[in-house]
């Protein structure tokens, strides 16, 4: 199998390199405050027919043949698969009995972020980057910060000063180097380009082509476990890499002759922070404004790196936006955690907020997917918000 990059908007195509992060060409005309221009597709070259399934699914991570680096440069953390399973109460309670949960928040630093975090990872080691650079609301610098300990990378964050403090102490407990920036994630991104040298990677995510590559491995995952592809996937979208992961995972199963089609892919994003959805909706992106106000710090952007890509694809495989409001976010959180013993961060708990807004329209005998991409214990302050906490005894 052969990987190169593409560019979406010019075609040009490009080794995959670490010199390489966007198209030199289309990201000239990047424009302040708005989503990267330029960013790269990774583009698979396999015969149509040739694998099965069996042949492709094994291996660590599972399904690294479709990865662009070879498996022995991969570090040894367990990668998946994660449970995809049935959660009886939900399904109940929804009136939806092929209702699945894809639980993400086993991986090893607890979100998934660590499948992207992983490719990257192996990636520095098979070109001998001694640095991998990273921003981040918390999750992606968190897991970098992790992987590359398993992998013997230095890692240095750029934290905005308002991640949840959980984040903050885990990657520094992994050894990373912390840079916290006043300002919010947006700040914290273009800091972490201004440190890069020749000698180390950006991992930021949608800047790197190979942090929307990682994240594939979660739709292959749910098409190996299932034996076919579901007919929805709800996806909590902020930058919008887990939705071109979850997209590029189809994408490559529809090219290799193992799928049919492309399921319904529906991107959740937070009221407060909807600039995808804004955009698929006029056609294109508005500069971005001065906050991304929502408590769910993990969608939370203004200039989402992905956008162009995200809309892109949204609109080829006809998927859909849906906006949530925090109040909501919250309530699935806590019905997400009371009917399936799952705690969930916020972003993690809104696809289920999604599906709940439309319900309606969603057939009650769908194979339907949640992707839960992120654990709920880094970010106690914000599901406290939702929760009648009992009163301190008196004199504690
Ligand atoms: C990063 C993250 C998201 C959003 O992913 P994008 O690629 O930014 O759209 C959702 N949930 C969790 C837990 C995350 O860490």
């Amino acid at each position: 199998m052969e990987f190169f990059y593409r560019c979406a908007v010019c075609e040009r195509t490009y080794d995959i390199s670490p010199r390489v992060m966007l198209c030199p060409q289309c990201s000239q005309v990047q424009q302040d405050g708005r989503p990267q221009r330029g960013v790269l597709d990774t583009v698979l070259n396999a015969e149509r027919g040739r694998y099965t399934v069996e042949e492709l699914s094994g291996g660590h991570p599972p399904w690294s043949r479709l990865l662009p680096v070879e498996a022995r440069y991969f570090p040894d953390v367990p990668m998946g698969p994660t449970p995809l399973w049935a959660p009886a109460r939900l399904r109940e309670a929804l009136g939806m009995p092929n209702l699945f949960l894809k639980d993400d928040t086993v991986l090893p630093t607890g979100s998934l972020k660590d499948r992207a975090s992983l490719l990257v990872a192996a990636f520095a080691r098979r070109h001998g980057v001694m640095e991998i650079v990273v921003a981040s609301t918390g999750n992606a610098a968190c897991s970098m910060a992790g992987i590359g300990a398993a992998a013997g990378i230095r890692v240095t964050i750029f934290l905005p000063g308002t991640a949840p403090r959980a984040k903050l102490v885990q990657a520094l407990q992994y050894g990373a180097r912390v840079v916290t920036v006043e300002g919010d994630y947006d700040a914290a991104y273009a800091a972490s380009l201004e440190h890069l040298s020749a000698k180390s990677l950006s991992r930021n995510t949608g800047y790197n082509p190979l942090t929307i590559e990682g994240k594939k491995t979660v739709m292959l995952e749910v098409y190996g476990q299932l034996g076919r592809m579901p007919d929805a996937v709800f996806v909590p979208t902020g930058d919008g890499v887990i939705l071109g992961g979850v997209y590029k995972g189809c994408e490559d199963l529809v090219q290799l002759g193992l799928a049919d089609a492309v399921p319904k892919v529906y991107a959740i994003q937070a009221e407060g922070s909807n600039a995808i959805s804004r955009a698929l909706r006029d056609g294109s992106f508005a500069p971005a404004g001065h906050r991304a106000p929502t408590l769910a710090d993990s969608i939370a952007v203004r200039a989402p790196a992905n956008g162009h890509g995200a809309v892109r694809r949204l609109v080829q495989h006809g998927g859909e936006c849906v906006e949530v409001s925090d109040e909501a976010i919250l309530a699935a959180q806590r019905e997400l955690s009371s009917r399936t013993g799952l705690f969930a961060e916020p972003a993690a708990a809104a696809p289920l907020a999604g599906l709940h807004a439309v319900r309606e329209t969603t057939g009650s005998d769908s194979v339907v997917v949640l992707l839960i991409t992120g654990t709920g214990l880094k970010d106690v302050e914000s599901a406290a918000r939702g929760l009648p906490l009992p009163p301190r005894p008196e004199g504690a």
